[in-house]
C-alpha cells in the first residue's frame, strides 16, 4: 500500500485502482467493475442505478440493505423496500411469487409500487454466515425475471460462500445483473467495495457513486490493500473458517450455550445464552479480552478474520465459560417471539 501507484481515481486515473476493478471483474466473470469506499455504498448505488423513485424492491427481512443502511433505500433512492420472511436469509420463488402477487382485474395499477429490483445476500449476515445453495439462487433469480425485476446480490461475503462449497464466485454471480463485494470482510483488506454489472451499467453507477460521495481521488492507496487481498488472502479463508467451526464445537460443550456447530457454514458463529443476557455477557468478556457483538435478545455473534489463531480460539474458548461461570444465571429477559433475530442485531 506504501508503495501503490496512485492517480486521481475521479478522473479514472488511477492505475492501482484501474486494475483492482479489472481483475474482480474477471474473477466475479461480470463485465466491468467500480471500486467505491463501502459496501454499503455499492449496495447503495445499484439501488439507485436500477431503480426510479417511487419503485418497490424485494428484499430479505434481515438483509444488511434493509436493516444496517440507515433507511438508504428510502432516503436516497425514495424506494419502497418490502421485506420476505426467509430461513436464515434464504427465501424461496415462491415467496417472491407470493410478494408479487397474481395482477388484479379491477385493480388500476396506478395505485400500487412497481417492484423493480429483487435483492439477496449471500452468505446472509444475520442467517449466522448462512450460504444460499446455487439451485435456491436461480428458482428467485428465475423467478424475478418472470416478474420483470432486475436482480442484484449483496455479495459482501461472497468470497466465503465459495470458499465453503467450491462453487466459484463466477458461478455464483451469473445469475445476478449487478453484484457487490467487500474486501474488507475477513480478506485483511482494509477498505472497499466494488459494484459488478455490464458495462453500461457500471457507467450509469459511477455517476451515482460521485453524487453520493464516494469519488476518492488516489485511491490507489488502499485499492492496493484490496488487490493484495484478493490476489494472496482470498485461498487462507477455508482456514478461518475451520477456526470458526472449531469455536462452535468448543461452545457447544460449555453449559448456557445452545448451538448446532453444524449450522456454522462460514467466518460467523452465531451462539444462544440459555440462562444469561446477552448484553451483560459481551460486556463482561470483552473485559476479559474477547470481542463479540450480542445479536437479538438471546444471542451472540463472533466474526473470524484472517490474523486470528487456533492459539486465540482456544484462549477465547477459555474466557467465554469463564465469563459465564462468573455471571449471575438469572437475568435473561422473557424471550421475544420470533426468534432469535426478531428485534435487534
Ligand atoms: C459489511 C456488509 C456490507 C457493507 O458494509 P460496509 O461496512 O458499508 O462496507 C454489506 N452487506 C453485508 C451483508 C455486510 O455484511
Amino acid at each position: 500500500m506504501a508503495h501503490a501507484e496512485v492517480g486521481d481515481d475521479v478522473y479514472g486515473q488511477d492505475p492501482t485502482v484501474n486494475r483492482l476493478e479489472r481483475s474482480v471483474a474477471d474473477v466475479l466473470g461480470k463485465e466491468d467493475a467500480v471500486y467505491m469506499p463501502s459496501g454499503t455504498m455499492t449496495n447503495q448505488v445499484a439501488v439507485r442505478t436500477h431503480t426510479q423513485q417511487g419503485d418497490s424492491l424485494l428484499i430479505e427481512q434481515n438483509a444488511h440493505i434493509y436493516t444496517l443502511e440507515n433507511g438508504a433505500v428510502a432516503a436516497l433512492s425514495g424506494v419502497n423496500p418490502r421485506p420476505l420472511a426467509g430461513a436464515r436469509g434464504i427465501f424461496t420463488a415462491g415467496d417472491v411469487d407470493a410478494a408479487i402477487g397474481a395482477s388484479h382485474p379491477y385493480f388500476p395499477t396506478s395505485m400500487t409500487a412497481p417492484t423493480r429490483l429483487l435483492c439477496v445476500e449471500n452468505t446472509h449476515n444475520f442467517g449466522g454466515g448462512s450460504v444460499w445453495p446455487l439451485q435456491a439462487i436461480t428458482a428467485v433469480t428465475d423467478a424475478g425475471r418472470r416478474h420483470r425485476l432486475a436482480t442484484h446480490l449483496d455479495g459482501a461475503r461472497l468470497w466465503h460462500a465459495a470458499t465453503a462449497t467450491g462453487v466459484s464466485e463466477a458461478d455464483y454471480a451469473r445469475p445476478f445483473d449487478t453484484v457487490s463485494v467487500c474486501m474488507s470482510k475477513a480478506l485483511g483488506a482494509p477498505v472497499g467495495s466494488l459494484l459488478l454489472g455490464t458495462k453500461d451499467f457500471i457507467a450509469r453507477a459511477r455517476r451515482f457513486k460521485q453524487m453520493f460521495g464516494g469519488g476518492f481521488r488516489q485511491a490507489g492507496v488502499i485499492a492496493a490493500g484490496a488487490q493484495y487481498a484478493l490476489d494472496h488472502h482470498r485461498p487462507r479463508l477455508g482456514h478461518t473458517h475451520a477456526l470458526a467451526s472449531r469455536f462452535a464445537q468448543g461452545l457447544a460443550q460449555i453449559e448456557g450455550i445452545d448451538i448446532d456447530p453444524a449450522a456454522v457454514e462460514t467466518n460467523i458463529v452465531r451462539y444462544r445464552l440459555t440462562r444469561t443476557h446477552p448484553h451483560r455477557y459481551v460486556e463482561a468478556a470483552h473485559q476479559r479480552g474477547l470481542w463479540q457483538l450480542p445479536s437479538g435478545s438471546d444471542a451472540v455473534r463472533a466474526v473470524f478474520y484472517l490474523d486470528i489463531t487456533q492459539d486465540e480460539v482456544d484462549q477465547a474458548l477459555r474466557i467465554v465459560a469463564e465469563t459465564l461461570r462468573a455471571l449471575p444465571q438469572d437475568d435473561r429477559p422473557a424471550q421475544t417471539p420470533g426468534g432469535a433475530t426478531a428485534g435487534g442485531y
